[in-house]
């Protein structure tokens, strides 16, 4: 079962286009052999994947990557807002 953090990130309806059009900006900062692992994960482990910090050491060379899955949380998040707001 997955998790609401999953949901909101990665699964809500509500939200969907936002959160394919801000992963799509993720996935092009990763490097090719993560993109594709990646790929492969169901939604929780994204989520968990990036929450944990692809599960790494902090990696300089990772800096856009770092900035860009910030760059998406925010947004989504900031969507979710926007879409509350719009709906009362
Ligand atoms: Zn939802």
């Amino acid at each position: 079962m997955n998790c609401k953090a999953t949901h909101l990130l990665f699964d809500c309806q509500i939200t969907k286009q936002k959160c394919l059009d801000e992963w799509s900006k993720v996935k092009d900062v990763m490097p090719n052999a993560m993109s594709q692992d990646v790929s492969n994960m169901s939604n929780q482990e994204k989520m968990l994947f990036i929450a944990n910090g692809m599960n790494s050491e902090m990696t300089v060379e990772w800096s856009p990557l770092y900035h860009q899955m910030t760059v998406f949380v925010k947004n989504v998040w900031k969507e979710i807002d926007r879409m509350l707001l719009t709906n009362e």
